[in-house]
C-alpha cells in the first residue's frame, strides 16, 4: 500500500473510534510490530532504487502522523471519560480536612468583640519597639529597678539618642503613649492586643505570649469606671455569676495600682468545699492581672494634660485569662505553642 492511502485509511478509522479499547486495537493494527505501517516500510525493497529515498521519507512521515493522530484521539477520549466521571453524582465524595482557628486566635476574637460592644477600638503597636515606649514613657526612667522584672530581650542594633535601645515589647502597655500621640486629644478607648516577649519559660510562662491592654482617657474618669469595665468583661467572658475585686498593688505607670482578682468558679468564692480548702484558688479568689489609674507622667508623655484628663488602664495575658475558664482544662501554657494537632483539635 502506498503511504498516502495508508494514512487516509488510518485517519478515518481513528476519527470514527468511540472508545479507548477500539483505539488501542487500531494502534496494534497500524503501529504494532507486524502492523500495516511496518509492512509498508518493508515494501521498500520492491521500490526502484532511484525512488527509495523519496519513499522512505514519505513512509516515515506517515508513521509519525498516524502516531500523532492516535495520541490526540487518546487524549480526547480520556477527557470525555473524566467529564462523565464528574457527573456521576452517586460517587461518594472525599472529605477535605477542616481546620479551625487556633484557640489563642479564638480568644483574641472573643475579647475584641466584648470590648468593641462598649466602644473600645482595636489597636496594634510594634512588637519590635524602642526602649522609650516600653519603659521611659511609662514612668520607668533609665536604670529604674522596676525594669528588671520585665526579663527584656534586646535587639542587637545601634542605640538611638532619644529612644534608646531596641527591644521586643515586653507588654502591650508600650502602646499606651503611642495611642495617646496618635489620637491627640481624648476621648481614648483602646484595646491593644499583641504579642509580647520575655526571657522566661515554665508551666505558666512562654517566651512569646499575648496581652490585651485597655486604655481609657477622658474627663472625670475614675476607679468606678475601671471596676465597672472589669466586672462587665468577666461576666461576658466567663459567666454571669463572676465578680471582681481590686487588690492594692504597685506599678510604675499607674497610680493607684491594683491587681484584679476574680471569684473562684469551683468553690464560688468561699475558699472551701465541704469544709476542705479549695485547690483551685486562694481563699476564694484568683488573680487575673494588673490595672490602675494612668500615672500623670504617662499622660504627659502622651501630650495629655493630667489636670484636665484622667484615665485607667489594664493589661492582662490572653493565654492566662483563657486558661482560667472552667471549660478549658489546660494546666501547662506551653501546650498552646507545641503545635500538636491532637491537642489543638480538641478546641
Ligand atoms: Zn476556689
Amino acid at each position: 500500500m502506498d503511504p498516502l492511502t495508508l494514512k487516509l485509511q488510518a485517519q478515518s478509522a481513528i476519527s470514527e473510534t468511540e472508545n479507548v479499547k477500539k483505539l488501542e486495537e487500531l494502534k496494534i493494527t497500524y503501529l504494532g510490530k507486524n502492523g500495516l505501517v511496518n509492512q509498508m516500510m518493508k515494501e521498500i525493497i520492491n521500490i526502484p532504487s532511484d525512488q527509495k529515498q523519496n519513499f522512505g521519507k514519505k513512509a516515515n512521515q506517515v508513521k509519525q502522523e498516524i502516531q500523532l493522530l492516535y495520541e490526540q484521539k487518546l487524549q480526547e477520549l480520556s477527557q470525555e471519560g473524566k467529564q462523565q466521571e464528574w457527573f456521576d453524582i452517586t460517587m461518594p465524595g472525599k472529605k477535605p480536612t477542616h481546620g479551625h482557628l487556633h484557640l489563642v486566635s479564638q480568644a483574641i476574637e472573643e475579647i475584641s468583640d466584648i470590648f468593641a460592644k462598649i466602644g473600645f477600638i482595636r489597636a496594634r503597636y510594634p512588637e519590635v519597639e524602642w526602649e522609650y515606649y516600653n519603659f521611659e514613657a511609662l514612668n520607668m526612667s533609665k536604670n529604674h529597678p522596676a525594669r528588671d522584672e520585665f526579663e527584656t530581650l534586646f535587639i542587637d542594633a545601634p542605640v538611638n539618642e532619644k529612644y534608646g535601645k531596641i527591644v521586643l515589647s515586653t507588654h502591650t502597655s508600650s502602646g499606651q503613649v503611642r495611642e495617646m500621640l496618635r489620637v491627640g486629644q481624648p476621648p481614648i478607648r483602646m484595646i491593644n492586643i499583641a504579642k509580647c516577649y520575655r526571657r522566661q519559660q515554665d508551666i505558666t510562662h512562654t517566651i512569646m505570649f499575648h496581652q490585651f491592654e485597655g486604655l481609657v482617657v477622658d474627663k472625670n474618669i475614675s476607679i468606678k469606671h475601671l471596676k465597672g469595665t472589669m466586672d462587665y468583661f468577666v461576666k461576658q467572658f466567663y459567666d454571669e455569676n463572676r465578680k471582681t475585686r481590686l487588690r492594692p498593688f504597685h506599678f510604675q505607670f499607674t497610680e493607684p495600682s491594683f491587681e484584679v482578682d476574680i471569684n473562684c468558679a469551683v468553690c464560688l468564692g468561699k475558699g472551701e468545699i465541704n469544709g476542705k480548702k479549695c485547690r483551685t484558688c486562694k481563699q476564694g479568689w484568683l488573680e487575673l492581672g494588673g490595672s490602675g489609674m494612668v500615672h500623670p507622667n504617662v499622660l504627659k508623655a502622651g501630650g495629655i494634660d493630667p489636670n484636665k484628663y484622667s484615665g485607667f488602664a489594664f493589661g492582662w495575658g490572653v493565654e492566662r485569662v483563657y486558661m482560667m475558664r472552667s471549660d478549658v482544662k489546660i494546666d501547662d501554657i506551653r501546650y498552646l505553642y507545641e503545635n500538636d494537632i491532637r491537642f489543638l483539635r480538641q478546641f
